[in-house]
């Protein structure tokens, strides 16, 4: 899951060994694929478990309220929310200046 963000990285606990690692993702873009889905990031830690984050979910902008979750989950949406809006094309781009 991921636990947090820090200096243009992200803490992701492993679900499986529950391990800390630390992913740098300044460089992370996540782009349409040819299915016009995001792409879905997903982070590697030292025990070979994959954890994958869903691109493609309603940001909370556009979201309904979360009420129905339990805080935890209303947490970990937050924060891949947070993440989503780090590194998905469309919100990217609203950064960028026009020339
Ligand atoms: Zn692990």
């Amino acid at each position: 899951m991921l636990k947090g963000f820090q200096e243009n990285s992200v803490i992701i606990e492993c679900n499986k060994c529950t391990k800390e690692t630390i992913h740098p993702i300044a460089n992370i873009v996540s782009s349409k694929n040819e299915l016009g889905e995001y792409e879905n990031i997903g982070f590697e830690c030292p025990c070979g478990n994959n954890e994958i984050f869903n691109m493609n979910l309603p940001t909370l902008d556009r979201d309904v309220p979360l009420a129905r979750q339990d805080k935890k989950e209303q947490q970990q949406r937050m924060k891949v929310n947070q993440f989503i809006m780090m590194v998905r094309e469309d919100y990217i781009r609203q950064e960028v200046t026009p020339q």
